[in-house]
């Protein structure tokens, strides 16, 4: 379904999207699954997170 690169890790747009909640459910569970058994997807999992600008928090704003 695209989610993965040639080696069988998990794309940076893919994980982009997995930190929006932009992915279906079932792409999400493959993801999942994935990232459980692979240190080097966490670790790019967590800098995208970081390099990520949080989301401004619309709640806050009258
Ligand atoms: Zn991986």
């Amino acid at each position: 379904m695209g989610l993965l690169t040639r080696d069988g890790h998990l794309l940076d747009l893919t994980l982009e999207r997995y930190l929006a909640e932009d992915l279906a459910r079932e792409a999400r569970g493959d993801l999942e699954l994935h990232l459980g058994a692979c240190v080097a997807c966490q670790e790019r999992l967590e800098y995208l997170r970081s390099a990520t600008m949080p989301l401004p928090d619309l709640s806050k704003l009258e």
